[in-house]
């Protein structure tokens, strides 16, 4: 048979690209790639601990982390080395067999972290659908509410992840225009206020309250000392469970292991700490497995797990060896290089640093955060460039850093960072503001 003109030149077409300029990689992202993100104008191609390199081979701080999933540093020999051995020997084989990875993954994170069962699964967004599912079943199935009538208390400003269910509870117009119709049973209430959460909780069909220990989306808003004790006190008292999404905070980023775990900086979970306040479902994501794979998890204890019977839930891919052990060798290396420590002792630099900038350059308003997850707000519009301009700066004088909603910029380093470096980027940012200063 013969081939026409026209299925040689489709076949040529179907090589694979080699990138050897960023405007190239951002003319193809552009062409061919749903305009979904407003990313920064850098290529990268390599990363190493917290540094990234472009395809010029210009070097970075990397001071985002992947949002918070790189917690572990770029590309962690001994994460990627699990990676490797685990993916030369089973990746997948879903859970219509039981795999021998998946049973030490389950017993290693939950005493890791203090709780009964885990469920596994691959996003943030999924678990925190899962978490969803789980507490309304519970809802009728424990706590008694009427089917269809569970209602699920959640925060202004808050962010969950991006699937139909969780915009339809967002705050974020951009988040949430033309997406309906949206799904029913979610009450908003202020952040960081005890006395709204209390009155919502005073309608009896209320199963749950969904919150995150520091809005990081939203431009890390660190609330109150007290609020997630309160919180959780108040749930307690009318049987609602309360519910942390740790996907970003989580995983030693706020300065302990997580951002409930309060002022204790200890590499395993304990209950021994007066600052502990436990979730009764606590949801994790991102630096659960180092950056390496999408891994998930959703941890209770038995009397809320055990409402998921076989077929009530589920996932292809979670709880896959592969990811299995990549998480379990992600949570170790967090634990073995005391990262948690780490990211209080640097965190408290940083803000001590920065703050000397807020007091110096009017162009700065305030710092703000915990651990190593923190935000410097800019003393501009929300609609204003300047956060976005510094950002491209930042990143020109080598530096990785991104604005969200307009003036605020995160501030969240790999947590094995040394101290010699964060001063580095201290450096680095202070001379930057000090340009923008007019
Ligand atoms: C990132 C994030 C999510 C969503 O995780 P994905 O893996 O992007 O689906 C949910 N909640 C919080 C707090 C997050 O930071």
């Amino acid at each position: 048979m013969v081939k026409s003109a026209l299925t040689e030149h489709k076949i040529t077409n179907f090589m694979m690209e080699t990138i050897n300029s960023s405007k190239q990689a951002i003319a193809l992202e552009d062409k061919y790639g749903a305009h979904n993100y407003h990313p920064l104008p850098v290529v990268l191609a390599k990363g190493e601990g917290v540094y990234l390199w472009d395809v010029e081979g210009k070097k970075y701080y990397d001071f985002l982390s992947a949002y918070s999933a790189v917690n572990q540093g770029h590309c962690h020999p001994r994460i990627k080395d699990a990676l490797i051995e685990q993916a030369s020997t089973l990746t997948l084989t879903s859970r219509a067999f039981y795999n021998d990875v998946l049973g030490p993954f389950e017993k290693y994170i939950t005493e890791y972290f203090g709780f009964d069962k885990v469920l596994p699964m691959n996003t943030g967004a999924e678990a925190v659908e899962t978490a969803i599912k789980i507490a309304r079943k519970w809802g009728y199935e424990k706590k008694g509410v009427a089917e269809g009538q569970a209602k699920i208390i959640v925060a202004e400003q808050n962010f969950h992840g991006r699937t139909s269910t969780i915009i339809s509870f967002s705050s974020d117009a951009n988040a949430r225009k033309n997406f309906g119709p949206y799904m029913v049973g979610f009450e908003r209430i202020p952040y960081d206020n005890v006395a709204a959460l209390e009155k919502a909780l005073e309608n009896p069909t209320v199963v749950a309250f969904l919150v995150e220990p520091i809005q990081g989306e939203a431009g890390v808003y660190t609330p109150a000392e007290d609020y997630l004790r309160q919180s959780a006190e108040a749930c307690r008292a009318k049987n609602v469970l309360f519910i942390a999404d740790e996907i970003q905070t989580g995983i030693a980023r706020t300065g302990s292991l997580l951002a409930v775990c309060g002022n204790c900086t200890c590499e395993r979970h304990c209950e021994r700490q007066a600052s502990y306040t436990k979730p009764d479902i606590l949801i994790l994501g991102k630096a659960i497995s180092g950056g390496f794979y999408p891994v998930s998890a959703v941890l209770a204890d038995d009397p809320i797990m055990d409402v998921i019977k076989p077929g009530t839930h589920g996932s292809t891919f979670g709880g896959n060896p592969l990811g299995a052990k990549v998480a379990m060798t992600a949570l170790e290396v967090v634990r073995d290089e005391q990262l948690a420590l780490n990211a209080r002792k640097l965190g408290k630099i940083f803000r001590e640093r920065m703050q000397l900038l807020v007091d110096k350059y009017s162009i700065l308003k305030l710092v703000r955060g915990k651990g190593l997850l923190n935000a410097v707000v800019v003393n501009d519009s929300p609609d204003s460039s300047t956060a976005w301009d510094m950002c491209v700066k930042l990143a020109e004088n080598g530096l990785l850093a991104k604005p969200t909603h307009g003036n605020i910029i995160r501030f969240a380093p790999p947590l094995v960072m040394t101290e010699e470096q964060l001063h580095d980027c201290c450096d680095i940012i202070e001379r930057v503001v000090k340009e923008f200063e007019k």
